[in-house]
């Protein structure tokens, strides 16, 4: 009997310390929505209760269930035959636990069946799913799709797809890369020709790469402005799986076997247009991409999560020169840093993700009010979050994919078998540093937050907040944020672009360094191990920042 949240009291520690109080009050509307749903929760302790049976629900499913089955899962893969996907039979054994736990429509009003939990809660969810399997999280995460809808759909769309969605009636894809149109979306090409007869938009074109492309709801990146060759010619549309949508294949992956990759044709599909005309790339998919890339951070969390279990379970019990190979400092050595860099990713993504439930929230309560002392809250939140994001999917994915690699290494000739799981953890987390933007498009999308001196206000800010405990640390932290601004003001002065954009993701692995000591320092006042870890994380990755500044100096 396992259970991936309750073996996992780093996970708890968040919800067991952090105070989310104002959070859950501003989702739950100051605990109104108990007046229209007597299942919603009456007051903080009773929100906090129900967001931990929920994490120990899936726990169990995944401990007990979805693990079981990753094996089978990876070797067996999806199917494509006859124009259709089928699913592998473990995958299809998990997706019916899922819904009969009634897990899906996670972040979605319950006005739409939905459980109305914070986007965190959802996060840690996903790191759980991916523990015990990571092509899993593809589907179970796929939930944002109904979230875009929520967002920036007519009520006849919300009425229709996210109830679809959370009552786990349909499966959902998200469908925006062409075959020359990847990381540069504006090239998208696939066409939305308006049908006069029938007064609705057609769609024409090939898509591929589209994870679970046979969904039976998707959202569409198509260009509506006939003339048009960049991101505002581009709108979003939903549509609904019919003979006109053709699978062409699915791809054959080095991982994550059991989410089927496909490749589109589109014949006419009829289409519905999501929100404002033009505003496809620039506002909605940025939003869905963002929610994805948060997901996808966490992905990289819990398939790394496993590959250090694997890899110490492996260490205590191998046996090499007369002892453990644990006992050889090297190996030890390797575990130690994976456990800190394990910490680090956490202190990284759930303070990212409650920046991103800040943002959403206050943006809802705007929309509503109108109120402009919200205005600044949603603004000051969604830049933060705006960093925030890519930030995390650059360095939980980096880092998550080096976890894999070392804990291969510690398994020796062992690690390269199949027989063991290591090498699917490996192959299955290749895929996150990858997909929903590249780490090298994640740099693009934070370093204007560095070059522009807003990273360095939400960074002085942070350390103001900070209890004075460890006060060495902490003046440490406040030195290497002032190195790295005097750099950033010394590469203002460089007149080639080239060699600037160069040395861009440094500056963005320095930003993040600096970004988790300062969370990591925070989380040190709740207990002497997170102290520890803290010190370790300042002494192990400060030289590196140090290194990368002057390497770019010289
Ligand atoms: C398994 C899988 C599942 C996927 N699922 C989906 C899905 O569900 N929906 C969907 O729409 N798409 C999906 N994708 C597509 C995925 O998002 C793209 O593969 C990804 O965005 C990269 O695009 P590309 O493969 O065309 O690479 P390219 O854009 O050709 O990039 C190649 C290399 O060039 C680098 N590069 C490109 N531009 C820049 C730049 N400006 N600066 C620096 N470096 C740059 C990249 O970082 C990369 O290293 C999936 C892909 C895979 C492999």
């Amino acid at each position: 009997m396992a259970n991936y949240y309750d073996d996992n009291k780093d996970i708890e520690f968040y919800l067991n310390n952090y105070d989310l109080s104002e959070l859950v009050s501003l989702y739950e509307n100051n605990y109104e929505e108990v007046k229209k749903y007597d299942f919603a929760p009456e007051n903080y302790n009773d929100a906090m209760e129900n967001y931990k049976l929920s994490l120990n629900i899936l726990g169990k499913i995944a401990g007990d269930i979805i693990a079981e089955n990753a094996d089978s899962v990876d070797e067996e893969g999806a199917k494509f035959e006859n124009g259709e996907v089928t699913y592998a039979k473990g995958t299809r054994i998990n997706l019916d636990m899922l819904k009969k736990a009634g897990l899906n429509g996670v972040t979605l009003p319950r006005e739409y069946f939905g459980l109305n939990f914070p986007t965190l809660i959802y996060v840690m969810m996903i790191e759980i799913v991916s523990r015990a399997d990571g092509s899993l999280m593809n589907l179970f995460g796929l939930q944002d799709i109904g979230e875009t809808i929520n967002d920036f759909g007519s009520e006849e769309q919300k009425k229709k797809y996210c109830s679809a969605f959370a009552k786990g009636e349909a499966t959902g894809a998200m469908i925006l890369t062409e075959p020359d149109a990847g990381s540069d979306l504006q090239s998208v090409r696939t066409k939305a020709v308006w049908d006069e007869k029938e007064s609705c938009f057609r769609l024409y074109g090939v898509k591929r790469f589209i994870t679970n492309g046979n969904a039976d709801i998707s959202l569409v990146l198509a260009r509506s402005e006939e003339g048009t060759t960049d991101a505002r010619g581009l709108s979003m549309f939903v549509i609904e799986r019919d003979e006109t949508v053709q699978i062409r294949r699915i791809e054959d992956k080095l991982g994550i076997h059991g989410s089927p990759t496909c490749e589109i044709e589109f014949h006419g599909t009829k289409a519905e247009l999501v929100g404002k005309r033009g505003y496809g790339l620039i506002k909605y998919v940025m939003t869905l991409m963002n929610g994805a890339r948060i997901g996808v951070s966490a992905q990289a969390l819990g398939i790394a999560e496993e590959a250090y279990r694997e890899a110490y379970a492996y260490a205590e019990e191998r046996e090499q020169f007369g002892k453990s190979i644990i006992n050889f400092p090297m190996v030890r050595r390797m575990l130690d840093d994976m456990k800190m860099e394990l910490d680090a990713m956490r202190a990284l993504l759930y303070n990212t993700t409650i920046a991103v439930d800040y943002k959403k929230i206050y943006e809802k309560k705007y929309e509503a009010t109108g109120d402009k002392s919200i205005r600044k809250l949603y603004q000051y939140y969604n830049k933060l979050a705006g960093f925030l994001t890519p930030l995390s999917k650059f360095y939980l994915t980096e880092v998550g994919n080096k976890i894999c690699y070392d804990a291969l290494q510690i398994h020796g000739g062992t690690g390269y078998m199949r027989d063991f799981k290591i090498q699917r953890l490996y192959r299955d987390i290749r895929i996150t540093n990858i997909y929903e933007g590249t780490t090298q498009l994640q740099v693009v999308a934070a370093i204007g937050f560095i070059t522009s001196g807003l990273y360095f206000k939400f960074m002085e800010e942070a350390i103001e907040k900070t209890e004075l405990g460890l006060v060495e640390h902490i003046n440490k932290t406040k030195d290497l944020l002032n190195e790295l601004k005097a750099l950033v003001e010394l590469l203002k002065k460089e007149e080639n672009h080239t060699k600037k954009e160069y040395y861009e993701s440094d500056l963005v692995e320095i930003a993040a360094i600096i970004t988790i000591a300062i969370f990591m320092l925070q989380n040190a006042k709740y207990s002497e191990e997170k102290v520890q870890i803290a010190e370790r994380y300042i002494h192990e990755r400060f030289p590196k920042a140090k290194y990368l500044i002057d390497r770019i100096k010289s």
